[in-house]
């Protein structure tokens, strides 16, 4: 065993509990990938640290999704060479997609130290993976305090992705869609919410095509949502992320007359143009996305719907380009993660990658388009009434997901909802004035 209180040695003294550090590469499902692994280590006694020094464990989650987030993690297990060194007895393992991709053999030859090699495809045996290491678990609080922050925690509806889109490795590491049990959901969530949430964010790669056949009947997304919003103790209810193909007309008629489900929607667009959805294969056409956006904004006039767009795919030419720029102010969007392409498992086909100098201008031109439509939309936030979730005493949410920042802190709780009248905006945030009643 190796416990240590002395971070600077690694050496064995009298620190009590063992702890883990888990370092978390990409996207959500990644970070609640990361909540199921922190739970094992909990339910044996671990506390969870950030620091490397004072880690008796330590896992690297790690993404694939665009070949630098592969490069990230892979320096990162690089770096832990030392760690390991210092402690013969750490252990280190490298779970999730890249680890998925690059198999246990290329990883373990390339790192020797690492100890194991877990793919993102078996995140379901990870307990027993744990369990050699360190034993049968014991009783203890394994969601306690593990959250995406002080309030809100992420709850995973499915798991994989049976859409083919053409860019993406998504499916190949992940496998195939396969949905949770509602009651499994749904009991995850109460725990949560016993254990101090005030939101859950439920997820998923197309989190809206949730299914569930039983024997004398199925459960379809929107009916999980109801269910979920009407969890006692629950202030509100985010899912991420939607794809335009499952959108039905029942949604939003449960999202225009449920409020505690939140006002904001982030709905991946991909790029403006129809030439290149078709060609991502991504099932919609431009002006169905903006029909989606317009449904959205008919059901809750005040709800903001953010996107992500990828640049430089290949036979992007200018004219492509533009549509992606026009769609941001088009469809309003408040805010968008703007990708470079990054070629992965396809073979496109339509064209020679773009000169990565080219793509470089593209970025910043989207990039600019995107900070300025949403100053806009910021801006046009001052003045109204908004619950804000408390994180912290000096940063909370409005339901439309803006930050808002308290004018002042001063005995403001983190987890209560508080009414604010928001005042200005600072940098990407809102600044608000508390209304007491
Ligand atoms: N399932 C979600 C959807 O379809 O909207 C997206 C999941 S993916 C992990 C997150 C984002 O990464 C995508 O929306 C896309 O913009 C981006 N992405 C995925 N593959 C990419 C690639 N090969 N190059 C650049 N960006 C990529
Ligand atoms: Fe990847 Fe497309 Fe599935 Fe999203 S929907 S995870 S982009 S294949």
């Amino acid at each position: 065993m190796s416990n240590n209180n002395n971070p600077e040695s690694g050496q064995s003294s009298l620190r009590a509990r063992k702890r883990v550090c888990i370092i978390t590469f990409g996207c959500q499902m990644n970070e609640a990938d990361s909540e199921l692994i922190g739970a094992s280590f909990r339910k044996r006694g671990f506390e969870i640290t950030d620091s490397l020094k004072a880690a008796d464990a330590v896992v690297v989650n790690t993404c694939t999704v665009r070949q630098r987030a592969e490069d990230k993690a892979i320096s990162q297990i690089g770096r832990l060479r030392k760690w390991k060194l210092a402690r013969p007895n750490g252990r280190l393992f490298v779970v999730g997609c890249a680890a998925q991709k690059l198999g246990e053999k290329h990883l373990k030859n390339r790192f020797p130290f690492v100890d194991e090699v877990f793919g993102a495809k078996s995140i379901d045996s990870v307990d027993a993976l744990v369990e050699t290491h360190f034993g049968k678990s014991a009783d203890g609080p394994e969601t306690a305090g593990i959250f995406r922050s002080p309030v809100s925690a992420f709850v995973t509806v499915m798991r994989g992705c049976s859409l083919k889109c053409s860019y993406c490795i998504v499916p190949a590491v992940r496998g195939e869609a396969a949905y949770l049990k509602p009651e499994d959901i749904l009991a995850e969530a109460k725990a949560r919410i016993a254990g101090g949430a005030k939101e859950i964010v439920l997820l998923g790669q197309t989190v809206n095509s949730y299914s569930y056949k039983a024997p004398g009947g199925g459960l379809f997304f929107t009916e999980l949502l109801s269910q979920a919003a009407g969890l006692p103790g629950l202030h509100r209810l985010r899912f991420m992320s939607p794809h335009p193909i499952y959108f039905t007309d029942d949604f939003f008629r449960v999202f225009r007359d449920n409020p505690k489900i939140a006002r904001h929607i982030h709905l991946p667009v991909q790029s403006g143009s129809d030439k290149l959805l078709k060609a991502m294969r991504r099932g919609y056409t431009r002006a169905r996305y903006l029909e989606i956006v317009a449904k959205i904004r008919a059901a809750a006039p005040e709800a903001a719907v953010s996107t992500d767009l990828i640049v430089g795919y290949p036979g992007e030419t200018e004219a492509d380009f533009r549509d992606s720029l026009s769609l941001v102010a088009e469809s309003g969007v408040s805010f968008a993660y703007c990708f470079k392409y990054s070629r992965r498992t396809d073979e496109p086909g339509l064209a020679p990658d773009l000169d990565e100098k080219e793509i470089e201008l593209r970025l910043d031109r989207l990039l600019e388009a995107v900070k300025k439509n949403s100053a806009g939309i910021l801006n046009s936030r001052i003045g109204r009434i908004e619950d804000v979730l408390l994180e912290a005493e000096d940063f909370g949410r409005t339901s439309a997901n803006f930050v808002v920042k308290p004018e002042s802190g001063a005995g403001l709780e983190p987890g209560t909802l508080v009414r604010m009248e928001i005042t200005g905006v600072v940098r990407n945030a809102l600044k608000g004035r508390l209304i007491r009643s």
